[in-house]
């Protein structure tokens, strides 16, 4: 018999002030209880069920907040855990993410913590976390397919593929959603034509704004001022992401697109945890882009989270002129399509770069003002997500994405 070894601050504890449990989308379960005086945690334990890594990061994380002011507590960050723990490898940053997260709920299901300046508890009152959240339960049990859009980095079009994914899937007939949480650049509100549009309630929960058969959720909708810079500390963007997940009343749902904040830090990793059960992701990528290692970051990054890559699309790929209709490469052509053989992943297409779909970006792409001529560039979308909608519909991942689920 393999004896484990377990750190001593391993396990529950009797009668916590505040408990939170996370699963994040590795599979792993994080749990974390504390036991606080008037300003500080006194004590801090942990459980987990993943891998030697995780086990190191929760264990790191306790001894971290132990001792600590609530709000040192909710400043500590994964880079932190992962120094904690004797240097993390960068493969297992989510397990000192997924600890940060399960602590900070934790600290935020205190029931009598004076709230200070970067304390969750200025985002919300106290909830129970995600994975506990009977409100957060229910949505998403309503929501039969959640696929994520994301890219190594921002302006490559990650915004145009979610818009145009949701709107594609709603003419199909499927009951769509679509989640804006790219926190810095909420553009889908623009994309779509529905900015300013006034966000009703229903008692405590959120209504979307439907436009071309979408349901509409974005953080730019919420926002007084979206054209203003945003800047949120960081435990209070993961209370407005939650919220946003919680609160929003989709009813049910054939799929939910989320637009995720660009890159492959924190933010979208921290997103990510609280989405449990997403069917996968699409990585939007430029030709310029393939050529540095953004592309292979994000699929290592779904890897990671064993997310499956429901595949790759180039956009920007080419420009085509408006005048004849000829496509110039101007970045060369082929690199995505070798990048994914290369990762094992599917390659989706090319979408060139198309001045109608621009336009189209500007007036809104659901609006009446919005060119419905069949542009090479919205052909090239369509064709991309008539492969995503088929393998949604159970038809499978390559092989590659099977062994690594
Ligand atoms: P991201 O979400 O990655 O930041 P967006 O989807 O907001 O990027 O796109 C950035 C800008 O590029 C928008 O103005 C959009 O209309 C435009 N755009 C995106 N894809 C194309 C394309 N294939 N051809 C022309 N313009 C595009």
């Amino acid at each position: 018999m393999t004896l484990r070894a377990v750190p001593a601050n391993f396990g529950p504890l009797r009668g916590p002030h505040g408990h939170a449990r996370i699963t994040g989308p590795c599979g792993d379960t994080m749990e974390f209880w504390i036991l606080a005086d008037a300003a500080r945690l006194v004590r801090v334990a942990f459980t987990t069920d993943g891998c030697a890594h995780s086990m190191a990061a929760g264990s790191a994380c306790a001894r971290l907040a132990e001792g600590r002011a609530f709000d040192e507590v909710a400043r500590i960050e994964a880079d932190d855990v992962s120094a904690a723990a004797g240097g993390l490898p960068e493969t297992s940053r989510h397990c000192a993410l997924l600890a940060v997260n399960t602590l900070r709920e934790a600290l935020a299901a205190l029931p009598h913590r004076e709230a200070t300046a970067d304390s969750p508890r200025d985002a919300k009152p106290a909830s129970p976390a995600p994975g506990e959240n009977p409100v957060l339960k229910d949505r998403l049990a309503h929501i039969r397919h959640k696929v994520l859009v994301l890219s190594g980095k921002g302006g490559v079009g990650k915004s145009t593929v979610a818009v145009g994914l949701a709107m594609s899937l709603a003419r199909s007939g499927k009951r769509v959603g679509l989640l804006d949480v790219d926190l810095h650049g909420p553009s889908v509100p623009k994309l779509l034509g529905v900015e300013g549009t006034p966000v009703e309630g229903r008692g405590d929960a959120l209504l979307p704004v439907t436009t071309a058969g979408v349901k509409v959720m974005s953080i730019g909708l919420l926002l007084s001022n979206p054209e203003g810079p945003v800047i949120w500390r960081g435990p209070m963007k993961m209370h407005v992401i939650e919220q946003l997940l919680r609160d929003v009343e989709w009813g049910d749902l054939d799929v939910l697109v989320i637009d995720l904040p660009p890159g492959t830090g924190d933010e979208p990793l921290s997103i990510c945890q609280l989405i449990p059960g997403a069917d996968g992701a699409i990585v939007v990528t430029t030709p310029q882009d393939v050529a540095t290692a953004n592309v292979r970051r994000s699929v290592r990054f779904c890897r990671e989270l064993k997310l499956p890559v429901l595949g790759v699309i180039e956009n920007m790929s080419g420009f085509v002129c408006p005048s004849c209709g000829t496509t110039t490469f101007v970045f060369g052509s082929g690199g995505g399509e070798r990048m994914a053989v290369e990762m094992g992943v599917r390659f989706l297409g090319r979408v060139p770069l198309d001045a109608q779909l621009a336009q189209a970006g500007d007036r809104g792409l659901a609006s009446e003002r919005c060119p419905q001529s069949a542009a090479a560039g919205r052909e090239a979308l369509e064709r991309a997500f008539a492969a995503v909608l088929a393998s949604l519909d159970g038809e499978t991942h390559t092989e590659e994405e099977r062994r690594t689920r």
